[in-house]
């Protein structure tokens, strides 16, 4: 039974906690603000404050306007304490995203580089990062922590890269990606950093399922939660099944007995989704599809007509299961703002409860949305910590 010394100590490290992600959220409040949305006693705000402060975690900006009696002190956050770097390996290229505490894309690069499993490209993809920090107009960024994002699925506990299609790799240890950055990684499966990505500012979080529509079909189950606590909020987020495979949505059937998919399985959701389906039809540059179909192009419209019935079906499907929000991302997602209407008119046929395709978001990560939310596990950890 724990000691009530011991859950006193807990509620105080939850309340400094929660003040600080207030401050850090808001960027400019006051005591009074805090304690009043917090519900946590003045005199308990004040010591917390006083203690950040003294920690350089937040600082002093000036005064409010009065609205009669004392002006109160404006409280913003230190966000510059930390900074992490987010890279996404992919097949072809490494992303990059450099955020600090306000979990926003400061800057972002992308650089091709064809993916081996070799030491000479674990010291270049380094040396990419160096660099990209490097641009920062002679800033010297206090990194904290790199946040790795992989299209694969990878066990945390025994630091291995299970399996990626896309990489070509099977039981990698992640110690070999890490070798020559010198700042501490975590990794992440690629779509669910994306996925966390995509909620992280959200106010209200909702559940949702992140569909990734990249040149592999992927996705994240994201689930509500309360982001103030001392837990680590990312974890929490996301729902990785029994084998930590779950979101594994490209390999769904949507057609039995029906395109040949790279799994050796025929009619995944994969052969008829992916951004290769439409890329293939314009030089395998999605680009230049959606600027021809912008343009009336009417074959692509056609293709594009026929893509669309095919994502509604599992936009439905994931509907059906999760009675949740779908958030379509991945390089389609950056293309589908435009389209949206659409596509939820064609799921809103297939629903059998409801008529109100709103549930279907477009992502609002147009690029590096896996950089960033590999990043955001760095950013959380430390929050966490405060
Ligand atoms: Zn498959």
């Amino acid at each position: 039974m724990p000691s009530k010394r011991a859950s006193n100590i807990e509620v105080k490290k939850i309340n400094r906690n929660r003040i600080f992600r207030y401050v850090n959220k808001y960027e400019r409040v006051s005591r009074p603000d805090i304690a009043s949305a917090l519900g946590i006693s003045t005199p308990t705000v004040l010591q917390n404050i006083n203690e950040l402060l003294l920690e350089g975690l937040v600082l002093e900006v000036g005064e409010f306007q009065s609205t009669g009696g004392r002006k109160a002190t404006a409280i913003a956050p230190v966000q510059d304490v930390f900074y992490a770097m987010g890279i996404d390996i992919t097949q072809n290229h490494v992303g990059l995203v450099l955020t600090n505490l306000s979990g926003e894309i400061l800057r972002h690069k992308r650089v091709s580089k064809i993916y081996r499993n070799k030491r000479d490209y674990y010291k270049e993809m380094a040396d990419i990062a160096k660099t990209f920090l490097a641009e920062g107009a002679g800033t010297d960024f206090n990194i904290g922590g790199v946040g790795i994002s992989i299209p694969g699925i990878i066990n945390l506990l025994s630091n291995k890269i299970i399996y990626s299609h896309a990489l070509n790799i099977t039981n990698v240890d992640c110690s070999v990606f890490t070798e020559f950055i010198p700042y501490p990684c975590t990794f992440i499966n690629d779509a669910n950093a994306a996925g966390i990505a995509e909620i992280y500012h959200i106010e209200d979080k909702f559940n949702a399922a992140y569909l990734s529509l990249s040149n592999y079909v992927g996705g994240a189950i994201i689930q509500e939660h309360d982001s103030f606590g001392e837990h680590d909020m990312i974890n929490s987020l996301l729902y990785l099944g029994d084998n930590l495979r779950a979101g594994e949505f490209g390999h769904m059937t949507l057609v039995p007995g029906g395109n040949h998919c790279y799994c050796g399985k025929n009619g995944c959701v994969d052969t008829y989704c992916s951004a290769k389906v439409l890329a293939r039809h314009a030089d395998e540059s999605l680009e230049k599809f959606f600027e021809e179909l912008k343009d009336g192009n009417d074959s692509y419209a056609a293709i594009w007509e026929e893509y669309l019935n095919y994502l509604a079906i599992e936009v439905n499907n994931l509907r059906m299961v999760f009675d949740c929000r779908v958030i379509i991302g991945g390089y389609v997602g950056s293309f589908i703002e435009p389209y949206i209407a659409r596509l939820r008119e064609k799921a809103e046929s297939r629903n059998t409860f409801e008529t109100d395709g709103t549930y279907i978001l477009p992502c609002r990560y147009k690029v590096e949305a896996s950089a960033l939310g590999a990043a955001l596990q760095c950013v959380e950890s430390f929050i966490c910590k405060i």
